[in-house]
């Protein structure tokens, strides 16, 4: 890489996140093999190496193979997973999940509770700053190793400024939550809405990895979804669980009828089968319910999923013949549920999208599980605070920085 850049401290930041990013792709490597991957000199990667390790971010781990026959053998470098650490909240209206996670995003520590009925935001703080000093006690990291918090809410945020413009599920408006736990726990804190998060997650840990344009749908209590162009999530609010999908005069809470939410997500799937399921004990059926009742054959049960599947495969073939997206992954609490919501899904894509789309990109389901979100908040977090993989991706571009 040649930096043209006139700036020496900008370039060296670029070159430091630059480094640090090799690592991530890495499992080891060593200097020489990042100058040839970077274009860099062999004295700009030793200085930057050397404040690397002095800084607790990388460790020297023996010696390689040397290149040349009875050349000197070169010294294996990997991140240094034990110096540095970072915080990972998924913030969803049922449960709370939090995790300490290392630099290769592995997690530590994780903790899953329920999340408070009260939704005040000063009683929804206090439960996730309780929450994360149990859990960094409980991890066994000491708290000055710790570099920064990634936080997961749904609604919609305004990420720069660490803002809840407005999340319906907590009714809060105009909530400057970063600086609220800031305050509170003393790390740095990133906020955004909890389906960016989850597409950042499979960039990093799960499906999106190597994808360049993904579309990434996040199927839970409600729809979202979030778009990654050129490696970088599109940081604007989407409402594809508000798109008109059918003329069914249901009302959805947005205030419009017909909605795809009202027809396709976690609570739709809830309310058809409360209306139609009997439960013995007279309690409420949740999601899961529903999905192990059509996974024991339940026919009422299977036509629910079918029915989520259908408008879900519809929706997203609209998005899929406007994006035309390398990889659309499907994603979400509901897409637990596995074939069940997939099968109709893939149909429908099937038969609605353009056979041009259809053939060049691939539809799949999160293989991240339960811990989706709350890795993608660790995600959040490692990206935002240290390897910094957008900005540097930014700078390549506004700079003409050539890789
Ligand atoms: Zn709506």
């Amino acid at each position: 890489m040649i930096v043209k850049s006139g700036d020496p401290e900008m370039a060296r930041e670029i070159n430091r996140a630059l480094i640090l990013n090799v690592f991530r792709n890495n499992e080891t490597t060593t200097r020489t093999e990042i100058a040839r991957l970077l274009h860099l000199s062999k004295v700009t990667v030793s200085n930057i190496i050397s404040d690397l390790i002095e800084d607790g971010y990388v460790l020297e781990v023996g010696e390689g193979v040397s290149l040349t026959k009875g050349g000197r053998r070169p010294i294996l470098l990997k991140l240094n997973t034990l110096e540095k650490f970072v915080i990972g909240v998924d913030l969803g209206t049922t449960n709370t999940v939090c995790a300490v996670g290392n630099l290769d995003g592995s997690l530590l520590k994780e903790i899953r509770i329920r999340t408070s009925k009260n939704h005040a935001i000063e009683k929804i703080v206090d439960q996730v700053a309780r929450l994360v000093n149990e859990t960094i006690d409980e991890s066994g990291v000491s708290r000055e190793k710790i570099v920064g918090l990634g936080i997961a809410v749904a609604g919609q945020v305004e990420k720069a400024a660490g803002r809840i413009i407005f999340s319906p599920h907590f009714d809060w408006h105009d909530v400057y939550i970063s600086k609220l736990l800031e305050d509170r726990i003393g790390f740095r804190t990133i906020a955004d809405n909890c389906t960016r998060v989850l597409s950042l997650g499979e960039m990093w840990f799960g499906q999106g990895r190597g994808v360049q344009n993904l579309l990434f749908i996040g199927v839970g209590f409600g729809v979202g979804s979030a778009l990654v162009i050129d490696n970088k999530i599109y940081n604007h609010h989407s409402e594809f669980g508000h798109i008109k999908i059918t003329k069914k005069r249901i009302k959805c809470p947005c205030g419009k009828y017909g909605c795809l939410e009202v027809v396709a997500s976690g609570s739709s799937i809830e309310k058809a089968a409360n209306s139609l399921l009997h439960n013995r004990d007279g309690e409420w059926i949740s999601a899961k319910m529903v999905a192990e009742r059509a996974y024991d054959g339940d026919p009422v049960a299977l036509n629910i999923f079918n029915e989520v599947g259908r408008y879900l495969g519809r929706g997203i073939s609209i998005l899929a013949n406007s994006l035309n997206p390398d990889k659309i992954v499907i994603g979400g609490g509901i897409s637990l549920a596995g074939s069940l919501l997939m099968d109709p899904i893939l149909r429908e894509f099937k038969k609605d999208v353009m056979d041009v789309v259809r053939e060049r990109t691939e539809v799949c389901r999160s293989s991240l599980g339960m811990d989706a979100g709350v890795r993608g908040a660790v995600a959040m977090a490692l990206n935002d605070c240290i390897f910094d993989f957008e900005t540097v991706n930014r700078h390549i571009r506004s700079n003409r920085i050539e890789v």
